[in-house]
C-alpha cells in the first residue's frame, strides 16, 4: 500500500513538472489585459509585454535571455475613432474599424452606394464626377472590390477620382488587418459591418492615424543549455498584435497569440528543469501582426545557424478546442510529421492532424523558406476563431483545450525524433 502511495506521489511530481495549465492561464490572462493594450506600437504595449516575458523566461529558470532588436514602420490608430452613419454613433470594433494602411478621416461626406448587381465602372465614374458625390465615400461589399481590383485601385489613388475615401463592408464581427500597414495610402479606408451602412446617405468621420517611422521593437530570445551544442531545437511564438483601434478600444489577443506565447514560456519551464539533450531556443517573435517582420529579421541575423536547427515548432493561436489539430510543415519538416502523426495516433492527443499547404501565414515561413525543417501548430475552426483579428478575441471568450495536447506532442516528439 505504502509503495503504491509513493508511486501515486511521483507520478503527482512528474504531473506537475510537465505541462502546466494555471501557469499557461495565468500568461494568457496578463498578455491579454489593458496593461499591455492590444501588443501594438503607438501605446508601447508590445515592447511592454516583450519586457514582461524577459522577466517570465527569467523566473523560468533559462540560461540565458537576450532581446534582438529591430524596426519597422507601421500606421496605427491610437487616437480619435468616431463614426457616426446619418448622425447615428458607430462603435468601433463593432460596427466599424479602419483599413491597416488607411489615413485618418475626418469631416462629412455624402456616400455613394456601388450597385454590385449592375456593375457598370463607366456609369461610377460619370456618376462620381456629379457635384453631388463630389468628396464621397464610395461604398461596397469587400469580396467585390477584391474582384474588382482594376476599378476599385482608382478609387483609392488621389487625382483619379474626386471621392474622399472608400467604405467595404465585412459581415460582423468585423476584422482588423494589420499584415500590410508599413505604408500608407492616399485615401481613407473604413470597413463596416453591412448592417451599419445599407441605405446611409451621409457619413461623418474623425479618426486619427500616426504612422510611425522607424518604430523600435524587439524579438525575445531565451536559451536553455543541452548536453550537445553542434545542434537545437527552437520553439517560436509571435507576442506583438494589433494593438489600439482608437484611444479606448484595443484587440487584446487572447488566442492570437498570448496562447503561443504562454506555451513557449511553459515549454522552457519544462527544459529548464529536465536538461535536454540538444540546446532549446525559445523565441517569443515580435512583429508579426505587422507581416511576419521578427522572424524575418531573426532569419536575417540568427543567433544560432539556420543549418544547425533539428526542428522548429512555430506555435500560433493554440488557445481554442478543435479536436482536429491543423499544421504545416517545410519541405524538410516532412519526416518530422511522419513522427507526429505516429506519436498523435498512439497517444491520441487530437483526433487527428491535418497538415495544410506552406503559407506565408506565420512566423514558420521565413524558416521554411531557407529550409529549416519546422512545422506550424495552430488550432482553427474551434470555439475561438470566429474571433480571428476581431476585439472579442479576449480573455472572456478564452479556449485552453489545446495547451495540454500541443504541450505532449512536442514534448513527446523532442524525445523520440
Ligand atoms: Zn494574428
Amino acid at each position: 500500500m505504502k509503495r503504491v502511495f509513493l508511486l501515486f506521489l511521483i507520478l503527482c511530481a512528474v504531473q506537475v513538472t510537465a505541462q502546466d495549465l494555471p501557469q499557461y492561464k495565468r500568461i494568457v490572462k496578463e498578455l491579454s489585459s489593458a496593461k499591455y493594450q492590444g501588443r501594438g506600437y503607438a501605446k508601447g504595449g508590445a515592447n511592454k509585454a516583450g519586457k514582461f516575458l524577459e522577466k517570465e523566461f527569467r523566473k523560468a529558470g533559462v540560461d540565458e535571455v537576450t532581446l534582438q532588436p529591430f524596426t519597422i514602420d507601421i500606421n496605427t490608430f491610437p487616437g480619435k475613432m468616431e463614426l457616426w452613419a446619418d448622425g447615428k454613433k458607430l462603435t468601433p470594433g463593432v460596427d466599424f474599424s479602419m483599413r491597416e494602411y488607411s489615413p485618418g478621416v475626418h469631416g462629412e461626406f455624402p456616400v455613394y452606394h456601388i450597385d454590385t448587381l449592375n456593375f457598370d465602372p463607366d456609369r461610377i465614374f460619370a456618376d462620381l464626377a456629379k457635384p453631388e458625390y463630389a468628396n464621397c465615400l464610395v461604398a461596397c461589399e469587400f469580396w467585390f472590390t477584391h474582384k474588382h481590383r482594376d476599378v476599385f485601385s482608382k478609387l483609392q489613388k488621389a487625382g483619379a477620382c474626386t471621392n474622399a475615401g472608400l467604405i467595404y463592408t465585412w459581415a460582423s464581427p468585423i476584422k482588423f488587418f494589420k499584415a500590410y500597414g508599413d505604408h500608407v495610402v492616399d485615401k481613407p479606408i473604413i470597413w463596416v459591418t453591412p448592417e451599419s451602412i445599407e441605405g446611409v446617405k451621409t457619413v461623418r468621420a474623425n479618426v486619427d492615424n500616426v504612422f510611425m517611422k522607424d518604430c523600435e521593437i524587439f524579438n525575445v530570445i531565451a536559451k536553455v543549455e543541452g548536453e550537445r551544442h553542434d545542434s537545437c531545437y527552437v520553439f517560436t511564438a509571435h507576442y506583438d498584435h494589433l494593438g489600439n483601434l482608437g484611444k479606448k478600444v484595443f484587440y487584446a489577443g487572447a488566442n492570437d497569440n498570448a496562447s503561443g506565447t504562454a506555451t513557449i514560456v511553459t515549454l522552457a519551464a519544462y527544459y529548464a528543469r529536465h536538461r535536454p539533450s540538444y540546446d532549446m531556443y525559445f523565441i517569443a517573435f515580435s512583429g508579426e501582426d505587422a507581416n511576419l517582420r521578427g522572424s524575418e529579421f531573426f532569419a536575417q541575423h540568427p543567433v544560432v545557424p539556420l543549418s544547425q536547427i533539428k526542428y522548429l515548432f512555430n506555435i500560433d493561436m493554440i488557445g481554442d478546442n478543435n479536436p482536429v489539430q491543423y499544421c504545416e510543415c517545410s519541405d524538410e519538416g516532412l519526416r518530422g510529421f511522419a513522427l507526429f502523426e505516429q506519436i498523435n495516433g498512439e497517444k491520441q492527443y487530437f483526433r487527428a492532424l491535418h497538415r495544410g499547404d506552406l503559407a506565408a501565414n506565420s512566423d514558420h515561413y521565413p524558416f521554411a523558406t531557407r529550409h529549416v525543417p519546422c512545422i506550424f501548430l495552430e488550432n482553427e475552426n474551434g470555439d475561438a476563431f470566429q474571433y480571428y483579428h476581431t476585439i472579442f478575441d479576449n480573455w472572456k471568450t478564452a479556449v485552453f483545450d489545446s495547451y495540454e495536447p500541443v504541450f505532449k506532442l512536442v514534448t513527446d516528439f523532442v524525445e523520440k525524433y
